[in-house]
């Protein structure tokens, strides 16, 4: 299971795993859209797909129910650290993730491809700086990956 994803600028990705933000990245207010939840499947079937959060509301489980995806409650306290410990053992080379808040900055940076969603709850400028792209909705960063000829023409240098 693997997504090749080649980009003029980028060494040529093999990508295995896919690690995505909670609340504010695939959850807005509490839910996953359908559509999103869609994608999501979607893509779970050519990457391992990791959900990460601290959990902070109890409602981790209810939320990520229909997806296919391992999710892991994180320390908290230490989001921050803990997020950039999980991408680093999955291997920087092989991971992209999602995140939308200032404890995502070292999973943006630890992976080969950083994507930022502002989606309605915003991003944190020091998440986006991290960040390899910034998109305004979850979905357009999913399908993105998808596509990757989507990804090649705003990433190429
Ligand atoms: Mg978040």
């Amino acid at each position: 299971m693997a997504l090749n994803i080649n980009i003029p600028g980028y060494p040529d990705m093999i990508i295995q795993y896919l690690v995505l933000d909670l609340n504010g990245t695939i959850a807005s207010k509490g839910e996953i859209k359908e559509s999103t939840v869609r994608l999501i499947n979607a893509l779970s079937r050519h990457l391992q797909v990791f959900v990460l959060t601290a959990d902070t509301f109890g409602k981790a489980g209810e939320i990520c129910q229909g997806i296919n995806a391992e999710v892991t409650i994180i320390e908290k306290g230490r989001e921050k650290e803990a997020k950039g410990d999980f991408v680093s053992k999955l291997g920087k080379q092989g991971t992209i993730a999602l995140g939308n808040g200032m404890n995502d900055e070292l999973m943006l940076e630890q992976s080969v491809l950083g994507i930022t969603v502002m989606g309605e709850e915003g991003c944190s400028t020091r998440a986006l700086k991290k960040a390899d792209v910034l998109v305004k909705d979850i979905d357009d960063a999913l399908e993105m990956i998808m596509n990757p000829d989507i990804l090649k023409a705003t990433l190429r240098s």
